[in-house]
């Protein structure tokens, strides 16, 4: 934690992007993305992006949807290294692009809620509910105020009791299974139909208790942030036996799908070091996008908002869209339905 006070953060004076170009109106924003419009150039991308949130795109669908929901388990029990931060971005980026995505807050710190700008005070329905007092789903659900497409299910500090409490509980481990797979928007096209979730995504604790379990045994594809930082490696063997351990007893299903590395310093031979032992230890797993360190990034949640709304021409913002674009092409390894 605090990673976001220091000073050793990239400076963004702009809201254009990377080469500085000032966008003040939707129109230059306009102007700028049709002569940018064929070229993938992150600048491009920026233009493109921006004009979609001003424009509200979610109605036109950017691109295709996965045939079924995609479960991902945002997980890795060090605590600090962009779990929540690249849930709810990567969530709402996919939700930009067009996807219908639900975000599983099951962190008793609230932290997605927070970012998400949803009320999360205690006695608030969510997590907790649905995992110990088996409220319906549909009913602790909350649509996010910012972004059109995304929606919530919030935890709040009662969340921390739970995992001691359902310790005692019958099916402890397949709770959250349970609830997201009786819900009527989770599926395939033909039992889901067109208003199902392309996305779920579940913000983890940073540890590997029940409420972790719960998640992986939810979930079909587990998603690893990986702070570009020394010891960032050091743990994840045991995060690894942990999921050995679901797949063998709990659910087969689940597959390591995707490694983002977070907090990345271009500048730093440390960052670019870990990138390359991440990368030979986990192949092609490893998205090609590195989400940098950046100061928007951190900042985005006091505002009660993701860096794709809070300044969506920002390098971590672009990231984050890329990082979206790359995890929605990636064939899914998840569940048939
Ligand atoms: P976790 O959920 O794994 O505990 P967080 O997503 O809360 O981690 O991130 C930890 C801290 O690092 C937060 O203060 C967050 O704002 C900051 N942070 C995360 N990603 C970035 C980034 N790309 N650039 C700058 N700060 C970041
Ligand atoms: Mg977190």
């Amino acid at each position: 934690m605090g990673e976001n006070s220091n000073g050793d953060v990239s400076r963004e004076t702009t809201t254009g992007g990377p080469s500085g170009f000032q966008v003040k109106t939707a129109a230059d924003l306009a102007d700028f993305a049709t002569s940018l419009a064929d070229e993938a150039t992150p600048l491009a991308r920026a233009a493109e992006h921006s004009v979609r949130v001003r424009l509200g795109a979610q109605s036109q669908p950017a691109m295709p949807r996965p045939t079924a929901t995609r479960i991902m388990v945002v997980a890795n029990q060090k605590g600090g290294v962009g779990k929540t931060t690249s849930t709810v971005n990567v969530a709402a980026a996919l939700a930009q692009l067009g996807q219908r995505v639900l975000v599983v807050d099951l962190d008793p710190q609230g932290n997605a809620s927070t970012a998400l700008s949803i009320d999360h005070f205690q006695g608030t329905p969510g997590t907790y509910e649905l995992l110990v007092e088996e409220t319906p789903l549909a009913d602790v659900v909350v649509p996010s105020p910012e972004v059109p497409g995304l929606d919530v299910v919030p935890a709040t500090i009662d969340l921390a009791g739970a995992e001691i409490e359902l310790v005692s509980i019958v099916a402890r481990e397949s709770r959250l299974q349970k609830a997201l797979r009786s819900h009527p928007r989770v599926g395939g096209a033909q039992e889901a139909g067109e208003d199902r979730w392309d996305y779920v995504f579940i913000d983890c604790p940073p540890s590997l208790g029940l409420l972790t379990i719960n998640a992986l045994v939810a979930g079909a594809e587990l998603m690893i942030p990986i702070q570009a930082e020394y010891y960032a490696l050091e743990g994840l063997g045991q995060l690894l036996k942990t999921v050995d351990m679901v797949r063998a007893h709990l659910n087969p299903e689940l597959a390591v799908s995707t490694i983002l590395i977070t907090m990345y310093d271009a500048r730093t031979r440390l960052s670019a070091g870990v990138a390359e032992e991440v990368k030979a230890h986990f192949g092609d797993q490893v998205l090609k996008t590195y989400i940098p360190r950046s100061v928007r990034v951190s900042e985005a949640p006091s505002y009660g908002q993701t860096v794709m709304t809070y300044d969506p021409g920002s390098p971590g913002a672009l990231s984050y869209l890329e990082a979206a674009r790359e995890i929605a092409t990636n064939a899914a390894t998840g569940a048939n339905w």
